[in-house]
């Protein structure tokens, strides 16, 4: 009998994740990519892998998925994550008072966390704001945004998944009777129109979910809200560094290889396709992010970009939660043969792609159980076939 056959749309950390885990289950997995790899929000992400510490006071679903991911991603992609750890720190009476409910997020979530004396946090990170007055330790890490999907990408190709990258969806096949049967796109290398059959079709496009919905007459409560990046020349701390407080703009400071990243924003756009980096947002990452790192004020700037977050949950902007849904467009849109799966984080993305698996089995009868949280990745290098 030949394999139920799954095209997914989209390959960012969810399109690939996905592909992994419908490869593992048994399914013949065909990803079609816009771009290459990582073309849109995960090649521009900060790199955070959080523990879920950002969420713990007012988003708990979200702050629970990211501290189980989290512990997963450790075990099952070591070789993309630099398990560096994270300080949350208060500089002002309005941090110090945010501690308590701080303290009883993370408890009510399982995010292990220790507190630190301004002293001992000095002496860890000596670059932070000399006038800290608490810090807490948790498990939050650094990844390599590109090389995180590369492993799933790998490991699905190594299953037998397909990647057409440069390989726009135009528009979804339908039967006639409002079922999608694939996917029309248009292969930008050779600028051929090729039509792809599918059993089911995975709408892993993230921000764009929308657009690839309303292909099939069906819709995506997907809030697109980008946030400015900014990178600074030198690596003045080894750990995450967040303000103890709700989270705002500028409130992370993450070392990536040689140099700190400071972010983000949260605002609302008209064209998804052409995302301004607004200089206000680049002035007010350098002010922020030199109240919990001083050093950042006299650094160079490396660069500046954005990205956008695929929102899905309630509230709007920074209230938003951060989890995430896979939508059956059977039951939200009387459109079968597609589903989509949007919103969440990078950190959340084997999580994302387990529950979209599930659904397809559901949906195509299959019983075949997820594998993803004990598979180890392959190496980014496999995707390439370049020796490790
Ligand atoms: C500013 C910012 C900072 C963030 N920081 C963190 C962080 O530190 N830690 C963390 O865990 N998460 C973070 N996130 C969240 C995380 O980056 C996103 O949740 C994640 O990248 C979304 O991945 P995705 O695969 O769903 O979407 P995407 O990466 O956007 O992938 C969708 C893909 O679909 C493709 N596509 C679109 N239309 C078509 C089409 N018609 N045909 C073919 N392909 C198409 C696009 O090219 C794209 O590659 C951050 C997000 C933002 C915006």
């Amino acid at each position: 009998m030949s394999k139920p056959n799954v095209v997914i749309v989209g390959a960012g950390f969810t399109g690939t994740a996905t592909a992994h885990d419908l490869a593992l289950r048994g399914f013949d997995v065909t990803v079609i990519e816009r771009g290459d790899i990582c073309n849109g929000t995960s090649g521009r992400t900060h790199g955070l892998l959080h523990s879920g510490g950002r969420y713990a006071v007012k988003d708990q679903e979200s702050a629970i998925e990211c501290i189980d991911e989290n512990m997963i991603l450790r075990k099952i992609v070591p070789q993309v994550i630099e398990p560096n750890g994270g300080l949350f720190i208060a500089i002002d009476e309005g941090d110090l008072q945010y501690g308590e409910t701080f303290i009883a997020g993370c408890e009510a979530c399982h995010i292990p966390l220790e507190e630190l004396t301004p002293k001992e946090a000095l002496k860890l990170e000596p670059n932070i704001n000399p006038n800290v007055l608490t810090a807490f330790l948790i498990p939050d890490g650094t990844f390599d945004p590109l090389r995180l999907a590369l492993s799933f990408a790998a490991s699905a190709k190594a299953n037998g998944a397909k990647f057409k990258t440069y390989t726009e969806a135009k528009s979804l096949l339908m039967d006639g009777k409002g079922t999608v049967v694939g996917v029309k796109a248009l292969e930008r290398t050779s600028n051929q129109t090729v039509e792809l059959r599918a059993d089911m079709v995975v709408n892993a496009t993230g921000a764009w979910a929308g657009e690839i919905a309303e292909m099939a007459g069906a819709s995506v409560p997907v809030k697109p809200t980008p946030g400015v990046m900014v990178v600074y020349d030198q690596r003045f701390v080894q750990r995450a560094i967040n303000r103890l407080n709700a989270p705002g703009d500028g409130d992370i400071v993450l070392p990536q290889r040689r140099m700190v990243v400071v972010g983000t924003t949260s605002f609302e756009i008209d064209n998804l396709d052409y995302v301004p980096v607004i200089e206000e947002q680049v002035q007010l990452m350098l002010e922020r992010g030199a109240e919990l790192v001083p050093g950042i004020r006299n650094a160079k700037v490396r660069g500046k970009y954005t990205a956008t977050r695929p929102l899905i949950g309630a509230g709007e902007g920074r209230s938003a939660a951060r989890t995430f849904k896979c939508y059956d467009h059977k039951e939200t849109d009387n459109v079968d043969g597609l589903v989509t799966i949007t919103g969440g984080k990078a950190t959340t993305l084997r999580a994302m792609a387990e529950k979209t698996a599930d659904v397809v089995c559901e949906k195509l009868g299959v019983h075949a159980a997820c594998a993803t949280k004990d598979t180890p990745l392959l190496s980014y290098r496999q995707y390439y076939n370049m020796p490790n």
